[in-house]
């Protein structure tokens, strides 16, 4: 076969043309046959069984069973007419339902026939009743050529009301594998196929679409699924080798007074043995002359700001520049003014570059940047403008990196001659397995130690109705000097009601809370940057008692005397979101309480969140819980990552198999790192085929 004849674009076969294949591709996102042949089925209809009527046993099931119809009637109900068949075998009797073409079937239906029907059953008392069944007589069932398991393929309405049915798809995988005569080049070694026992590419694709058996479909998937996340992991396997032995990194082998005397003189705490640890890994990496790319992870107040500070400290102790980044302006603020602190009386010059930056300011700030008398700048996306040159970035800290994109981080990579060392901060828990895959080329340190002293945030779920009793919780809580959140979800597609909801709620609030006793502020993303920087820092001084908000807060922001999180429809928020909004407090030496509100009405989802959020405050379980319900689609950067398009594996559900395939990657790369031996011809040629499809490598390169 000619090796670019997947590529020939869906239109050229026979039975596509341009009306389906524009369909086609705006619905499916199928442009060549590769694509096609990549449309994998959901689900199968087993039609290697036949049951016997006394054997059915569950609703919901697709069963076959041969038997004949011997009586119809039209049932009159509510909502329109039904047409009952009684079909029986030998063993028993069962109902065929149509609520539809009534008169066509009367008419075309034999009675006392042998029929073969096909179909999903429902169980009512005992009686089993299968609605609109494909039927067959059993003499033209016996003839047919016989597709053991049907393929469903994915469907949206829009392919059935142009009449591309799940018949018409099948029909045109058949005429694929027709043109390709079944055979494909195969993309793994021998080697691996003989390790794993895999059956051939061709042999795998033939059965993911037309099964001859479970067995040999069991067999497919799993070989699909193989190669797909092996593909992946050698991709990001030999960026991270590249990384590590080809792009040179700036040596960080001094430690100095910075270090030094910051640790004797100014740590206002023992660090705890898992900054110690994680410290240690970022030295270690710094210090060796390979570029660092560190994801650090650590629950909320784990402690990560110290951790960061520390290796800019180091930066500056063997001559070079740092900045931290964060997502929004407050948390720069934050933590400009917490470094500060910090550093105290140490002889190191930090400035802060925002958008709200004057401009008169900004001129100055460049031009120390640029001279090298500024040691570390903190700031927002602004810090990645064209116009910010460094003198020398030895180090970029990121926090809470899922809302930066990958864009913006090689952006960031551009700034020096040799890359500075990067380290990401991020408080989302990634469950370890995940992590491996989505950024098999970071390394990873966790922080998974809180500082001595904090006592665990007490959460409890409560409704709506209960406001009062709520309210009159938050005013003791005032009375002992607390201050409170209350957070208000904010979500673009309803982004107006959402608003009132908030005002509305702003002001009932104001009036249970009233001047001069109480001081309420209120942050949202409509104000402007001046006026939600005033309200923060009334709060943030302790002036007012209650913060009202939407999810801005969500991020960082360090209150210690604030003990009480409220959260407003809790229903809408997802997981990660409410554990790092918990997150805002807890931070201080008092009792802290966590309050879920949400109406009456529940879905499944909600209240498996809810009750994890009560039950536990471990980031990683909370992140294992939302991976189950979510999926991975949403976890930081994965849209931007690319990595996540996967066709047919789920690195959640096929764990064990994205550590085999890790594992055959790493050991191929060892063996073999250029995929110059004959035997790895074959993985050589697909994964040449696949970088040259694939943007994925312009992320940091
Ligand atoms: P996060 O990891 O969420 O960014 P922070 O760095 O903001 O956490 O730290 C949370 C709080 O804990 C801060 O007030 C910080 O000063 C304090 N802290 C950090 N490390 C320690 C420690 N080892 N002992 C005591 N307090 C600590
Ligand atoms: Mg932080």
């Amino acid at each position: 076969m000619n090796p670019n004849f997947l590529q020939t674009p869906i239109p050229y076969l026979k039975g596509v043309g341009p009306n389906r294949a524009d369909t086609l591709r705006t619905e499916l996102g199928i442009e060549t046959y590769q694509d096609l042949l990549h449309l994998f089925p959901n689900r199968y209809l087993d039609k290697t069984q036949y049951y016997k009527v006394n054997q059915l046993q569950s609703s919901g099931a697709d069963v076959q069973v041969v038997g004949k119809i011997i009586h119809l009637k039209t049932v009159e109900q509510k909502r329109g007419k039904r047409l009952v068949a009684t079909f029986i075998d030998e063993t028993g009797q069962m109902e065929l339902v149509w609520f539809r073409s009534h008169k066509w079937i009367r008419e075309n239906l034999k009675l006392n026939e042998p029929y073969v029907v096909f179909g999903r059953t429902t169980r009512y008392g005992s009686t089993f009743s299968m609605p609109h069944p494909e039927m067959e007589l059993l003499s033209e069932h016996q003839q047919g050529l016989k597709i053991a398991m049907q393929p469903i393929y994915p469907s949206t309405e829009k392919l059935s009301a142009k009449g591309i049915t799940n018949r018409v798809i099948s029909k045109m995988v058949q005429q694929l594998f027709l043109e390709c005569k079944g055979q494909f080049p195969e993309s793994l070694s021998p080697p691996i196929l003989d390790e794993l026992r895999l059956i051939s590419k061709s042999e795998a694709l033939f059965n993911i679409h037309f099964p001859k058996n479970q067995d040999l479909l069991a067999k497919a998937r799993f070989r699909l699924k193989f190669e797909e996340l092996f593909f992946v992991q050698l991709q990001l396997i030999s960026k991270k080798i590249l990384r590590k032995h080809k792009i040179k990194g700036l040596t960080f082998d001094q430690v100095g007074d910075n270090f030094n005397g910051f640790f004797k003189n100014h740590l206002p705490f023992e660090l705890t043995n898992a900054q110690k640890k994680v410290i240690k890994e970022i030295r270690k990496d710094m210090g060796s002359n390979a570029q660092m790319n560190r994801l650090l992870q650590g629950d909320v107040g784990s402690g990560k700001t110290i951790v960061a500070l520390m290796c800019m400290l180091l930066a500056i102790d063997n001559g070079f520049q740092s900045c931290l980044m964060a997502p929004t302006e407050i948390l720069a603020q934050q933590h400009y003014n917490g470094l500060k602190e910090l550093l105290g009386k140490m002889d190191v010059k930090i400035a802060l570059l925002t958008g709200s930056t004057k401009k008169s300011e900004r001129t100055l700030l460049h031009n120390q940047l640029e001279n090298g008398n500024l040691n570390i700048l903190v700031g927002t996306h602004a810090v990645l403008e064209d116009k910010v040159q460094f003198k020398n970035l030895g180090l970029a800290v990121i926090d809470e990196q899922h809302r930066f994109g990958v864009a913006q981080r090689s952006k960031l990579w551009h700034k020096n001659e040799i890359p500075p060392h990067i380290l990401v901060m991020t408080a989302t828990p990634i469950p370890r397995t995940l992590a491996m895959s989505l950024y098999g080329d970071l390394d990873i340190s966790v922080i998974d130690e809180l500082p001595p002293g904090r006592k665990p945030i007490k959460t409890v779920h409560r409704f709506d109705g209960n406001r009062l009793k709520v309210f009159q919780f938050i005013k003791d809580e005032i009375k002992k000097g607390r201050q409170i959140y209350i957070v208000y979800p904010l979500i673009k597609e309803s982004e107006a009601l959402d608003y009132k909801d908030l005002m509305d709620g702003y002001e009932s609030i104001a009036r249970d809370f009233p001047l001069p006793e109480y001081q309420v502020s209120i942050v949202h993303g409509k104000m402007k940057p001046a006026d939600k920087d005033y309200e923060m820092e009334r709060f943030v001084k302790g002036e007012t008692q209650i913060m009202v908000a939407t999810t801005v807060i969500e991020v960082g922001v360090n209150v210690p005397n604030a003990s009480v999180m409220i959260i407003e429809s809790t229903e809408r928020f997802g997981l990660s979101q409410l554990h790092q909004l918990r997150g805002r407090v807890g931070r201080g030496a008092e009792q802290s309480f966590c309050i879920l509100m949400t109406g009456y009405k529940l879905s499944e989802d909600a209240k498996t969140r809810l009750q994890t959020m009560v039950r536990t405050n471990d980031g990683f379980e909370i992140a294992e819980v939302d991976l189950k319900l979510r999926g991975p689609g949403d976890l930081m950067g994965t849209q931007q990552s690319g990595l996540l398009n996967l066709k047919i594996a789920d690195i959640v559900k096929d764990n064990q198999i994205l550590k085999t395939a890790r594992y055959h990657a790493i050991q191929l790369l060892k063996n073999d790192p250029k995929l110059e031996k004959s035997e790895n011809a074959s993985i050589l040629f697909a994964y040449s085929k696949m970088m040259k499809q694939s943007n994925i490598w312009n992320y940091i390169s």
